[in-house]
């Protein structure tokens, strides 16, 4: 089994609290559930079995939350990784509404478990801004109203409330989600597995579970010292999962990404960064950060679909931060990791029995904080209650990822993806910079006609000249684009020019399909 292990200490490793070391499995057990995997999913099943009087014992082939649950961006959102508009048109809207209220239980979840077991070292802050960096005020309003028709708890901020908060002149309008919030989440991870404990599940550390029989009533699993008999198995390795169930690990994409923390910065960091809730500001995997210990920017961006080292992301993130924030000063990275997620092709989760008496809790990609905590209660509740709420998730059934070639096609439509991105942001900053010369020209010939005098007038720059201008921000590493997307940069300017107004007026901006905002995991 793999584990990040290619740096220094995390940021959360470097700031956990005391946990006791857990002792490997060397004796045989008889339990009514085994649990595989002592990450988010497990530990919530394992602690929600515990709490309803069954014996449950948890296997994890290294340490609690040691891969993604102890390693991710720390987003308590509510939703999926997959938009409200694919489940509707997949499930309908009824079945939407559901599902969403299960995701939003989930986000509750996660916020009681800290606040009524006021468990320490987690740092709970609320909101989670996601910014636009093109400006399709119109679609963002829209998007809001679907999110609310659908329950989310969700808000259009302009522009100039945006950059009320974070002065960055890149960023346009933004969705504010006020019932999110962020999280240490190591420590929470660490604290559940405590409040687990303390329920009467047991936990073994350095315990993989190296084969499963699931026949029969009394399912046997082996590890390395010793065996367990349960009634029911959990499956909640994520990714790791690959040798022991390879046909269910093949239904996962690993999709790897960086994060750092950096060295405590000054002042500025808060005159720049007001807003103290979790921000992301594209629809894809870059950027997501927060400010956390107070004075540091923890930063997280780029994706792999193989497990790159983080140091080769180490500088892309650091010019992120400058290009965003060029008045931060010097930025330091003191902590820097990855972590891998495990996506499905659907991009919902995996809830559920996969046969009589194997259960499923997988897949959650990158939006795993709140529905790991969704799963486990769904899974606990089907086990011990019989609850089949676990159901609502039939219609995302298990899907084969592609293999090498499905990792191949995932990361070329990233990086495609990101050049897109970046040329409509482009455009709308050049958009905004004829708007705001238009207004100096007006205003100048306004005020030479008060005075009565010759009237003066800025240059204002020509469409050509505007075309022509240095783009400064183009991500260094693309260099695949989809099958059907447009190249970025000049045809979009091409393309875009015959629907301008004489004013450039950003209104007659058009989206795609797939350009609107909703709640996008940070993984
Ligand atoms: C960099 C990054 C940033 C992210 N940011 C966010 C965010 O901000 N918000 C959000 O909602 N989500 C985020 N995510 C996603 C979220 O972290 C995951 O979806 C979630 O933690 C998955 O939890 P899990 O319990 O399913 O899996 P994991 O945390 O991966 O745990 C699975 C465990 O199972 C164990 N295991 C596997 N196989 C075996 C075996 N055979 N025997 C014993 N043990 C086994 C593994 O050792 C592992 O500890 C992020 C993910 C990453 C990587």
């Amino acid at each position: 089994m793999t584990q990040d292990t290619t740096t220094a200490p995390t940021w959360y490793e470097a700031t956990r609290v005391a946990s006791p070391a857990r002792e490997r499995l060397a004796f045989d057990l008889d339990t009514d559930v085994c649990v595989i995997g002592a990450g988010l999913a497990g530990l919530t099943v394992a602690r929600e079995v515990a709490r309803r009087g069954w014996s449950v014992a948890v296997l994890e082939g290294a340490s609690v939350a040691s891969a993604a649950s102890g390693r991710n961006t720390g987003f308590v959102l509510p939703g999926y990784s997959e938009s409200i508009d694919a489940m509707i048109e997949r499930v309908g809207l009824d079945h939407t509404k559901q599902l969403w209220a299960l995701a939003e239980q989930g986000l509750n979840y996660v916020r009681h478990t800290i606040d009524d077991n006021k468990l320490p070292g987690i740092a709970m802050t609320n909101g989670w801004l996601h910014v636009d960096k093109a400006d399709h005020a119109d679609a963002t309003r829209a998007a809001v109203e679907r999110l609310r028709w659908i329950g989310a708890d969700a808000e259009m901020w302009t522009t100039a409330q945006v950059r009320a908060q974070l002065a960055n002149d890149r960023y346009f309008n933004a969705v504010q989600f006020r019932n999110a919030f962020h999280i240490h989440p190591l420590n929470y991870a660490l604290g559940l597995a405590a409040l687990a404990e303390k329920a009467g599940a047991r936990i073994f550390e350095d315990t993989p579970a190296l084969s499963i029989d699931p026949a029969g009533v009394r399912k046997r699993i082996v590890t390395p010292q010793g065996r367990v008999r349960a009634a029911h198995v959990v499956l909640a390795g994520n990714v790791q999962l690959g040798a022991l169930m390879p046909d269910i690990a093949a239904t996962l994409l690993p999709v790897t990404t960086f994060v750092m923390v950096t060295e405590p910065l000054g002042p500025q960091l808060h005159e720049l960064v007001r807003y103290r809730g979790a921000i992301s500001d594209t629809n894809r995997a870059d950027n997501h950060y927060r400010i956390v210990g107070d004075n540091r920017l923890q930063w997280s961006g780029r994706m792999r679909v193989w497990q790159a080292d983080p140091q080769r992301f180490k500088a892309a993130l650091v010019d992120d931060i400058k290009r965003n924030y060029p008045d931060l000063g010097a930025v330091e990275v003191a902590h820097l990791w990855r972590g891998t997620l495990g996506r499905t092709i659907h991009r919902m989760p995996q809830i559920g029995a996969v046969s009589d008496g194997v259960w499923l809790a997988s897949g959650f990609g990158g939006h795993g904080l709140n529905t790991t905590a969704m799963a486990g209660d769904l899974v606990a509740r089907g086990i011990v209650d019989g609850d089949q709420t676990w159901r609502l998730f039939a219609p995302y059934e298990l899907v084969w990822a592609g293999g090498r070639l499905g990792r191949a096609i995932a990361q070329g439509l990233y990086w495609g993806r990101s050049l897109v991105d970046e040329a409509k942001a482009v455009l709308s900053r050049s958009r905004e910079r004829r708007r705001l010369a238009k207004a100096a020209r007006q205003k100048a010939q306004e005020e030479a006609l008060k005075l009565g005098g010759p009237v003066v007038v800025p240059v204002l720059p020509s469409p050509a000249e505007l075309a022509a201008a240095p783009v400064p921000d183009t991500p260094a590493e693309p260099k695949v684009l989809p099958a059907g997307e447009p190249p970025p940069g000049e045809p979009e300017r091409r393309r875009n020019r015959g629907k301008r107004g004489k004013t450039g007026d950003t209104k007659k901006t058009r989206l795609g399909k797939n350009d609107k905002i909703e709640p996008v995991p940070p993984g």
